[in-house]
Formats: structure tokens, C-alpha cells, sequence
């Protein structure tokens, strides 16, 4: 049955994923949230906001040289996010593979950038690219009593 699936490593994974500004405006939420549940992840945590910009700057300190930081955070407080937390067996990695490429040009047609976008400054989805990083965005953007267990 699945509770005996808690003793494999890596099943309570968990990974934040945020629809960006552009996927809300174009009402892909839900379209997003049904590609996670019917993977077979569960959804632990749940919210929409407008990202102050002293958030988004932690969310993304390792871009923050990059000549692309001052438009990435313009683009991520033009409108509200839903972020969420997702949960299950290889939830980080197999998430990367459902989102795709972080240029959507490159992207293959299937996943969610492949589908729905064409440029890389417009790319509808996070989605952490390590535990580690999932961890740290998990803490970032919820509270633990947020989080359902
Ligand atoms: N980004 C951009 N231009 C670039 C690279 C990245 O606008 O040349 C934006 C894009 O929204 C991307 C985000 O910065 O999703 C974070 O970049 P990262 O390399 O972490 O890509 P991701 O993990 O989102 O695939
Ligand atoms: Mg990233």
C-alpha cells in the first residue's frame, strides 16, 4: 500500500514550484496544478500573493549579478504568484523534467515551458533545482504550521 512507501528514501521529497505573473494572467493555474496531481505528487502547501521584492531577492541571491536581475523582478512582482509545495518520490528532479528548460525555445513540447511559452523572460513556472534549494525556497516562502503533514 502507499504508507509502506515512506521507507523509501527520497518519498517524502519536497520541492516548491510557483506559477510566475504571466502563467496567472493566462489562467494557467489549474492547468499547471492538474499536470502535478495527475503525476501522482501531493500537494502540501498552497498560496497566492504578490511577492515583495525583499523575498524574491533572497528567492533568487544567487542571480542576483546577472544583467537579467533588475527585469526578473520587475517580471516577478507584475502581478500575483501561486506557489505551492509539492510532495513525493523524486519530487525535485522529476519536477525539472515537467517544468523543462529554463529557455522555453529549448524546451520540449509536452512539458509546461514547451507548451506554453516562447521566451525566456516570460517562462510561466518555477520549479527548485536541488533538495537543497528546495529546502531553502520551502522555508523562504512558507511556515511550517502552512504546511500539511
Ligand atoms: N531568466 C531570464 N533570463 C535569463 C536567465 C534566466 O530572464 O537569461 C529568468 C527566468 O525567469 C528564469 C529565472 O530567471 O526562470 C531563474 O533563472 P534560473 O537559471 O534559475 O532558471 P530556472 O531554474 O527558473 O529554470
Ligand atoms: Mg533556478
Amino acid at each position: 500500500g502507499y504508507s509502506s512507501m515512506s521507507g523509501i528514501p527520497g518519498v517524502r521529497e519536497r520541492t516548491l514550484i510557483a506559477v510566475k505573473p504571466d502563467g496567472v494572467h493566462r489562467r494557467f493555474v489549474g492547468e499547471i496544478m492538474q499536470r502535478f496531481e495527475r503525476k501522482g505528487f501531493k500537494l502540501v502547501g498552497l498560496k497566492m500573493l504578490q511577492a515583495p521584492e525583499e523575498l524574491l531577492s533572497q528567492h533568487y541571491q544567487d542571480l542576483r549579478r546577472k544583467p537579467f536581475y533588475p527585469s526578473l523582478l520587475q517580471y516577478m512582482t507584475s502581478g500575483p504568484l501561486v506557489v505551492m509545495v509539492w510532495e513525493g518520490h523524486n519530487v525535485v528532479r522529476t519536477s525539472r523534467v515537467m517544468v523543462g528548460d529554463t529557455n522555453p525555445a529549448e524546451a520540449h513540447a509536452g512539458t509546461i515551458r514547451g507548451d506554453f511559452s516562447i521566451h525566456i523572460s516570460r517562462n510561466v513556472v518555477h520549479a527548485s533545482d536541488s533538495v537543497e534549494g528546495a529546502q531553502r525556497e520551502i522555508q523562504l516562502w512558507f511556515h511550517g504550521k502552512e504546511l500539511m503533514d
